[in-house]
């Protein structure tokens, strides 16, 4: 099998990957700030970490990987408060979205998501570890990094550090580009605010401190990969790096990855002009998850991803072909033995997409490596050189590529209904309902309530309800 190579932020360079600790993978990623529904462009970088959670666990390797979720920050407490609900209550709701959204999409739970209100506790400690360090100063009862005392700062984002005035502190969770500053570790509360009582006094963590601290608890003091967005690179990473090293020691983090920014139609996404996506205002539109999924991932994550309605076409005829061989492998009839020549075809669109995923995780290589195999095996099923016993091992390799792409076994009527999303297939003609209800009546006939009842609620999920008429016959019609 080929090196695995990944391209590490903090070199640019791509080298060769292998974990610290023999067998298991220890990954972070910055999780979504849980105020509002997380939008298509955060989903872009877990589809990315998704995809490379499961070709390392392809490769052998436990994943032991942390998300955390921001639940307190300047937009919740204000948001919370304006509702006069606690910060809790008002996050939950957008947790419990965020998991229903992972899970529409397909990815893997993170062995730990956790919130980072849990974690106060851990924070406070590494904050007193840099203070004894004298790293940080006070004011107004607020706790800050001084950058000017690690001279390592910078050295991932390579931002230019000439323009740096000592002591310019910046307060607010929303940060500048290129623009380095001293950071809040810990904030005090303003009048009203919410707070927690802590041996560092009153107040909230920053940002910044609780990736670090969540990220050492569960993974130990040196990661084997940070993943996150290109926007995250500075200051967010920058920070976390010159929190934990200086604090611990050691290095923080051995190679970092950052996915390239999604655009729609060229433009930036922005809710000014009109082209802000959630995964559920997708899903609204019609789309599969599972066309949502592919199109994340089928563009290799340090290049830029251009979102258009051309694009999303094209992804959901290219799950559609997947599905369509799949089942013409399954259920197809060829004459019987095996062709040689088969199995050789096989071993190299298997070594084509391993050897493209390996490459920095090149997952268009990768499914190039697919489609060139489904388009040979269709020549070879229309020449009639296909056999039966070759169908197993098409299909196994199929199995194996979905491992990583998880797009098509078929599961997204189940999860649009999981979401609230009941009318998402076309529109069933009458004919189909008609004879939909015949079977029913001819269950009934056999006495065999249980597949009438399922025929009915069939039904139901595509929006016709049944009514039993007097007669003995039955009337349709629409939701
Ligand atoms: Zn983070």
């Amino acid at each position: 099998m080929s090196e695995i190579l990944l391209e590490n932020t903090l070199t640019n360079r791509k080298e060769p990957f292998a974990p610290l600790h023999s067998g298991e993978v220890r990954m972070y990623t910055c999780g979504p700030t849980v105020y509002d529904y997380a939008h298509i462009g955060n989903y872009r970088t877990f589809v990315f970490q998704d995809i490379l959670r499961r070709f390392l666990h392809s490769r052998g390797y436990r994943i032991n990987q942390v998300m955390n979720l921001t639940d307190v920050d300047d937009r919740i407490i204000q948001n919370a408060a304006d509702r006069g609900i606690s910060i809790f209550d008002y996050t939950s709701k957008y947790i419990a979205a965020f998991k229903e959204d992972m899970n529409a999409l397909s990815l893997e739970p993170p062995e730990h998501l956790v919130r980072a209100t849990d974690h106060i506790e851990d924070m406070v400690k590494l904050i007193e570890q840099l203070e004894a360090k004298g790293l940080t100063y006070r004011s107004d009862g607020s706790i800050y990094y001084r950058i000017s005392k690690f001279p390592k700062y910078g050295k991932l984002s390579k931002v230019d550090m000439s323009g740096i005035q000592a002591g310019a502190r910046v307060d607010v969770d929303r940060y500048e580009k290129a623009d380095a500053r001293d950071f809040a570790l810990w904030k005090a509360p303003k009048p009203g605010e919410f707070f927690w009582e802590t041996r560092i006094g009153p107040g909230r963590p920053g940002w910044h401190i609780e990736c670090s601290a969540m990220a050492m608890k569960y993974l130990g003091d040196t990661l084997d990969i940070h993943t996150g967005g290109i926007d995250l690179a500075f200051p967010h990473h920058e920070n976390e790096i010159a929190q934990s090293e200086a604090a611990t020691g050691h290095p923080f983090v051995r190679f970092w990855l950052h996915a390239e920014h999604l655009i729609i139609d060229g433009e930036k996404m922005s809710k000014s002009l009109g082209n802000f996506f959630t995964l559920r205002d997708l899903l609204q539109k019609g789309h599969k998850p599972s066309t949502i999924r592919y199109l994340l991932a089928s563009v290799p994550y340090r290049r830029q991803l251009n979102f258009t309605g051309d694009s999303v076409k094209q992804a959901a005829s290219s799950v559609e072909r997947l599905r369509n061989f799949a089942t013409r492998l399954k259920d197809g009839k060829f004459p019987s033995g095996s062709n040689p020549a088969m199995t050789a075809r096989i071993q190299k669109a298997e070594a084509d997409f391993e050897s493209g995923l390996a490459d920095d995780l090149n997952t268009a290589v990768a499914l190039a490596a697919v489609f060139d195999l489904v388009r040979d095996v269709n020549t070879a099923i229309d020449r009639g050189e296909f056999r039966q016993q070759d169908s197993a091992p098409v299909l196994a390799t199929i199995k194996k590529f979905d491992a990583i792409f998880a797009v098509v076994e078929d599961n997204d009527e189940s999860r649009l209904r999981t979401l609230g999303f009941k009318h998402s297939r076309p529109e069933m003609s009458a004919q189909e309902i008609e004879s939909l209800i015949t079977d029913r009546q001819q269950a009934r006939n056999h006495r065999d309530f249980k597949r009438a009842d399922e025929i009915r609620k069939e039904l139901e999920n595509r929006g016709i309800l049944l009514e039993d008429t007097r007669d003995g016959g039955v009337r349709w019609k629409k939701k």
